[in-house]
């Protein structure tokens, strides 16, 4: 069985107490690797580690800080079926997936960043026969990245690359529930010569070497992103410190649909944003809006295509939805399509755990599953279920799509699919989202901001936004007479 090891102070070692975690594979329910479960000694080991790189990496030049994260996206590429492999056994998801969309992404965030840091710029404000006052962006010290398991490496390098990227030192936590590919990271960083020091990988539990994490004085700023209740937590343990927060949370995310779509791309469109990752991305569209002139034919469409969405071995390449990420969050989606059911909710497809046979048997592998016939407000449409459960409602009117895709506590991100220029154009500075996307779902640009609104989140990483979070502001006034 293989052993995950903590990355610390540029080597790969034990949790100092010797205790471990078992790492299961969705797919087949089996453990199949142990992963540390650190704690406060651990975490001390990297502070130091971390405080005794920071100086140099902070004046290191960035061209030397560029050069080594372009190494590490090159060794990523190299290493594509691997990681691939890796992050489809740890986490469920099809390797096709993770091969065409994870992975290319963890090498695509040390890139971007390591180019965007030579760009990074800051400004100045002249007062003409007085002074000049220049603003420098200084990095901010150590800082923690704390990721989730559905996006395991693409999300945990979203937040590492542009953090080195600005000169500080990092403590990184990935999900227990999906350590392996940041332990894979580990290796690379090593092999691609970044110093000791500037990155730190600590495995272990959440509510433990996590909240460790977040309760440390030395820990400057912390980039989160993960579920809202475990967002609120960490506002609440990292406020009285005055440390800077980023928080990336839940969503319950609109799809609009207008009868003058491009109804053969919506209902991809629609249908993809709605299982694409067993529907475990915070940005997928679980609430299906569909104007009511178009209403049954797109429910048809969209049903057929649910039903032929093949759910296998995530190993298998023709398997399109793959396993949940574990036991526990497999019960939890199950028991909301019990929920559906007891608010009313007509089962369309779906509704129920696919049991596989051979290598898969023991899998957490639930159908993609559609509901309508449910109102607004019940749970099921205001809770975020976080799998392969959406559901479908009509509507008569712009301001009625509008009135409904805002009524929710969550503003991550929406999506509208319509041929109307002024009405998209309408709909998207009327809907509460920090990102809406017409007539495309998760089509990315590394350089536009990303984050949520209302309880999906604070602040937005991505482009220079985030370098903007992992750096201080300092402004310097010099009298010029
Ligand atoms: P959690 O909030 O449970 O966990 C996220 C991370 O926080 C994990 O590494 C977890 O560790 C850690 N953690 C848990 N408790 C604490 C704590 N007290 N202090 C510090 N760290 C802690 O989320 P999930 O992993 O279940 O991920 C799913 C959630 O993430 C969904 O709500 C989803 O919407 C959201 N998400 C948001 C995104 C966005 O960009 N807005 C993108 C992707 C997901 P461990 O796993 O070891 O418990």
């Amino acid at each position: 069985m293989q052993t995950i090891l903590n990355y610390i102070n540029g080597k790969l070692c034990e949790p100092v107490a010797g205790n471990y975690i078992d790492n299961v594979e969705p797919a087949t329910g089996l453990i199949y690797s142990r992963c540390p479960r650190s704690n406060q000694a651990d975490l001390d080991e990297a502070i130091k580690a971390s405080a005794n790189a920071f100086s140099t990496w902070r004046d290191a030049p960035l061209e030397q800080r560029a050069k080594v994260l372009s190494r590490i996206a090159d060794i990523i590429e190299n290493r594509l079926d691997e990681l691939a492999l890796a992050e489809s056994k740890d986490n469920g998801k099809p390797v096709s997936l993770a091969k065409a969309v994870d992975i290319p992404r963890a090498a695509a965030n040390f890139r971007f960043f390591a180019q965007a840091i030579t760009q990074f710029s800051s400004e100045s404000h002249s007062m003409p026969g007085e002074a000049i006052n220049y603003t420098l962006r200084d990095p901010i010290g150590t800082v923690g990245c704390i990721s989730p398991w559905n996006l395991p490496l693409y999300l945990f390098t979203w937040k590492i690359a542009p953090a080195i990227a600005a000169g500080n030192c990092v403590i990184a936590k990935p999900s227990e529930v999906t350590p392996m590919t940041a332990f894979l990271l580990s290796e690379i960083c090593i092999e691609a010569g970044l110093p000791p020091g500037v990155l730190n990988i600590i495995h272990g539990m959440g509510a433990e070497i996590g909240d460790a994490l977040c309760r440390s004085l030395e820990i400057k700023a912390i980039s989160f992103t993960g579920g809202t209740s475990t967002g609120k937590h960490i506002a609440e343990v990292a406020a009285p410190m005055f440390k800077k927060l980023s928080l990336e949370l839940g969503g319950k995310n609109p799809a609009v649909v207008f009868a003058d779509c491009n109804i053969d791309k919506t209902v991809d469109g629609v249908l993809r944003s709605a299982f694409a990752n067993q529907g475990q991305i915070c940005l997928c569209g679980s609430r299906i809006y569909v104007e009511r002139a178009i209403y049954d034919e797109f429910k048809t469409r969209l049903v057929e295509k649910a039903k032929a969405l093949v759910v296998g071995d995530p190993e298998v390449s023709s398997t399109g939805v793959g396993a949940l990420v574990s036991k526990a969050h497999m019960e939890k989606v199950l028991s909301y399509i019990e929920l559906a059911k007891s608010e009313g909710g007509r089962l369309l497809c779906g509704g129920e755990q696919v049991h596989l046979e051979g290598r898969c048997d023991n899998g957490f592998f639930v159908a993609p599953t559609l509901f309508e016939g449910l109102s607004n407000h019940c749970r099921t449409n205001q809770e975020e279920i976080f799998g392969p459960v959406a559901t479908l409602q009509p509507f008569d009117s712009d301001e009625q799509a509008i009135e409904l895709a805002n009524d929710s506590q969550y503003g991550l991100a929406a999506s509208i699919w319509t041929n109307n220029l002024a009405r998209s154009q309408r709909l998207s500075r009327e809907i509460k989202t920090g990102i809406v996307w017409v007539n495309c779902w998760l089509l990315r640009d590394l350089r536009t901001p990303f984050g949520g609104m209302k309880s999906s989140g604070v602040g937005r990483e991505g482009g220079l936004e985030v370098l903007r979070f992992f750096t201080e502001p300092k402004n310097v006034c010099i009298a010029t007479t």
